[in-house]
């Protein structure tokens, strides 16, 4: 194999969306590999019984940057979906984020009415106020809710799902499911919210095929980065597995992944049915509502959270606290001494909790404001030359 221009680490959106823009602007040659055995990282979907199957949990798609969309519309037709969560809360099935609605099915008339009253005339019909926020208010209907919310939405689901309580995450965190203060039982408020009518793989599949680009799938950075003759690299791996944990690890979340067919049951009247105080698990996902297909018979995922354990599972979201982020800029100024030979990027490489749209959104800045600068000068001597290895990988 001669020398590829650029070695992309990793072919989830971040690497893919790397990959395709180097090659179809820069005409400059990429190899991407991946350790896995298929593209479209954690968004990998296949098909099982002639059914869409997510196998890293179901991913849904919203973005409001109509910059993403379209960029991705040239690999994908879209089914337009809108996902719906329901919440246990004290028995009853309720809608999330909770909202004016989730407020009426839980209490009696006259009192949803005044608390309904009450979050409209403090934020105003519409508004998103993440719960840290309503538990600062002092007024005596919405102390109530704010500590009802907190009890029954967050506090259980967030033990679960992160083993931390709310407050010592970055409030960012809880802001991603707020309190709604309308009756839009959507999970999303997105601009645009669809699934790849054929599947992500398939738009992976498409993004990634193109002369310039070869695909190693089951291949390790730590292996390519000798056997592959490469100039510069794009990492989309763990920030700390690339440095060799040189200042100890970075903490990470992971999941298993509980899937059954259930034949003769008739599902969920949900995409997704959250249980922030009942059971070990956090979700039950039924997959027939994202594939827009309710004929078939459920195929439900269920999600339990556990501890990250470097090699023996999936380090599935970076835990964004004040606490992991004094050794993040660590890993960061060192990635910062690489600038020009390796770009890092992407959930791991950013060790950021984006959605599949930041992902995408970040690759393709990365592109415009950074890498589409080399495209005038031709790869520097040194990249041509050798290999950039990083001290840590070499030892
Ligand atoms: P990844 O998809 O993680 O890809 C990184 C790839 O790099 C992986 O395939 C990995 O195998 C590879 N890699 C890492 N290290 C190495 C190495 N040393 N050598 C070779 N390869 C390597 N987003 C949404 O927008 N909507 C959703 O509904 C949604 N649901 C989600 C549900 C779950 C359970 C999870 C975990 C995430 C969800 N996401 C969702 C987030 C979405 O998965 C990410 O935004 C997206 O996958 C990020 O893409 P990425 O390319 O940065 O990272
Ligand atoms: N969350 C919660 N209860 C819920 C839903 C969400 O406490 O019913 C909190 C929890 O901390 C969770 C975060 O909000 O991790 C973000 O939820 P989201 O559904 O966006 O998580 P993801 O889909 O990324 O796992």
């Amino acid at each position: 194999m001669g020398c590829a221009d650029w070695l992309i680490v990793g072919a989830g959106f971040t690497g893919a969306v790397l990959a395709e823009r180097i090659a179809t602007e820069l005409d400059q040659s990429v190899v991407v590999i991946d350790r896995r055995a298929h593209v479209g990282g954690n968004a990998y979907d296949r098909l099982e019984d002639g059914q869409l199957v997510h196998q890293y949990g179901p991913h849904i798609f919203h973005t409001n940057s109509e910059h993403v969309w379209t960029y991705l519309s040239r690999f994908t037709e879209w089914r337009p979906y809108f996902h719906h969560v329901l919440g246990m809360v004290d028995g009853r099935l309720v809608p999330v984020p909770f909202n004016l609605n989730s407020i009426l099915a839980l209490f009696p008339p006259r009192m949803a009415d005044r608390l309904c009253e009450a979050l409209v005339q403090a934020y105003g019909f519409g508004q998103r106020v993440p719960i840290l926020k309503l538990r600062t208010q002092e007024s005596r209907d919405l102390c109530f809710l704010a500590e009802y919310v907190y009890a029954r939405v967050f506090e259980g689901y967030t033990l679960k799902q992160w083993g931390m309580r709310p407050e010592d995450l970055s409030p960012s965190v809880t802001a991603r499911v707020p309190i709604l203060v309308s009756r839009d039982d959507r999970y999303f408020q997105d601009r645009y919210q669809a699934m790849p009518r054929d599947g992500y793989t398939a738009l992976f599949t498409r993004m990634l095929d193109h002369p310039r680009i070869t695909v190693e799938t089951g291949v390790d950075f730590r292996d390519a980065i000798t056997t592959v003759p490469h100039g510069r690299v794009v990492y989309t791996g763990p920030i700390d597995e690339f440095f060799g944990y040189a200042f100890g690890p970075l903490p990470y979340r992971s999941l298993r992944f509980d899937r059954r067919r259930e034949e003769r049951a008739s599902g969920q009247l949900a995409g997704t049915i959250n249980y922030p105080n009942e059971f070990d698990f956090t979700r039950i996902t039924d997959q027939r509502h994202l594939n827009g297909n309710l004929d078939c018979a459920p195929l439900l995922t269920t999600e339990y959270p556990e501890p990250y354990v470097l090699g023996a599972n999936e380090p599935y979201y970076p835990i964004p606290s004040k606490t992991t982020s004094a050794l993040l800029e660590r890993y960061r100024a060192e990635a910062a001494r690489l600038d020009g030979k390796v770009f890092f990027a992407g959930r791991l490489g950013d060790y950021a909790y984006y959605n599949m749209d930041q992902a995408c959104a970040r690759a393709l800045s990365l592109f415009d404001k950074r890498i589409a600068l080399f495209a005038a000068s031709s790869l520097s001597a040194d990249a041509q030359a050798g290999r950039i290895v990083p001290a840590a990988l070499s030892r």
